[in-house]
């Protein structure tokens, strides 16, 4: 296959294990034969000599705006002052206004919930993350909780698109508008809107703790959920734990001109360097980038021979109990796709 016939894919491999997992992807996507090649980005951040604050390379939206689809590694967001997260500023910079995060049991890896499938679509761009913070007087700072009809409305939308296009039944609106009677009340009030048009697809609302309570409850009473952006951040966490935690869980960023795939954990620094990582939320969340691609025989392949090796249980990765390194973890699943 020549090169300028492959789809482009950019590739930010990030930092801590990022690199080491993005290596399991490159090498298992070549063993599958999978038709994309990688364009990989350096994020670190450069100084705008104008300004002289920090922003992101320019190659990197020359390369999403030539792909316009992204695999990313964790990166790295020092605490305190005077640092950019470059999350938050990859998710403005193209508009990603959707975080998709399906929790789905994995066979072979028991946990105290059996048969967890729930998908959490939390809003990207503002809520409790629109960064507008200040100091009202030495010792009160006031932090602004943004929710707009349009970011509303869109992620809603996209729910229930999402809903409708994986056959799931029902989707959940999670929200405290008894509290939050405008700002949540606004996103209640879309999601309802937006409910209308989807009459085949059952609606529900629920309270965001009365949610908590019943997701560790009983997982299977829900199906897709949508919330603003802090709300889903926890939330998705929480259903993570579910299943078995952080290194099998992925994620997918929609946005207006893209879409941008990564793991939900860190950099998980503790292990970096170490080839103890486990790869599977990267390798999932790859998965799921195939899909949207419409590579649907590849995405159906490389995640049968993920899962089947984590089911067979010989060949896992310390985090799942097992003593394989992570490159030992990819070897295996690519012998699977070469046999095959
Ligand atoms: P973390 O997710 O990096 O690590 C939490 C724990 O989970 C650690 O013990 C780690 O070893 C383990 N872990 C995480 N991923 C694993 C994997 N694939 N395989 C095996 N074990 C895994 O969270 P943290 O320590 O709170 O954050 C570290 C850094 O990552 C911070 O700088 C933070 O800002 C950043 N971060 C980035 C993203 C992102 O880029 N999307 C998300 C979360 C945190």
């Amino acid at each position: 296959v020549s090169d300028d016939s492959l789809r482009p894919v950019t590739l930010i491999p990030g930092d801590g294990i990022g690199p080491e997992i993005a290596d399991s992807v490159k090498r298992i996507f070549a063993a599958a034969k999978v038709p994309i090649r990688w364009d990989t980005i350096d994020v670190t951040p450069v100084r705008d000599p104008v300004t002289g604050k920090n922003k992101l390379p320019e190659r990197l939206f020359e390369s999403m705006r030539e792909s316009g689809i992204g695999l990313k590694g964790p990166l790295a967001t020092p605490i305190g002052k005077g640092h950019i997260s470059l999350n938050l500023t990859l998710r403005r910079a193209f508009n990603l206004y959707a975080n998709v995060r399906p929790c789905r049991s994995v066979d072979g890896y028991k946990t105290l919930y059996d048969g967890v499938d729930i998908v959490i679509i939390r809003e990207n761009t503002e809520g409790e993350y629109s960064g507008i913070e200040h100091e009202v007087t030495r010792g009160v700072v006031q932090s602004i909780k943004l929710i707009t009809r349009d970011a509303s409305r869109r992620v809603c939308e996209y729910a229930f698109q999402y809903a409708h296009d994986n056959n799931r039944k029902s989707v959940t609106v999670v929200h405290k508008a008894n509290i939050m009677k405008m700002s949540d009340g606004l996103f209640l009030e879309q999601a309802r809107e937006v409910a209308k048009n989807w009459p085949h697809i059952e609606f529900r609302e629920c309270l965001l703790d009365r949610a908590c309570l019943n997701v560790i409850q009983d997982p299977s009473q829900f199906d897709v959920l949508v919330m603003p952006n802090l709300y889903g951040d926890i939330m998705s966490d929480m259903c993570a734990g579910l299943i078995g935690g952080l290194g099998l869980t992925p994620s997918g960023n929609q946005g207006k001109d893209g879409a941008i795939f990564e793991a939900v954990h860190g950099t998980a620094p503790d292990i970096a360097g170490k080839d103890l990582a486990n790869p599977t939320a990267l390798l999932l969340s790859s998965v799921m980038m195939l899909r949207h691609m419409k590579l649907e025989d590849y995405a159906n392949r490389v995640e049968n021979a993920i899962l089947s090796t984590i089911a067979e249980g010989q060949v896992i990765t310390g985090d799942l109990g097992g003593k394989a390194k992570c490159s030992e973890f990819t070897n295996a699943i690519c012998a699977k796709l070469e046999q095959a």
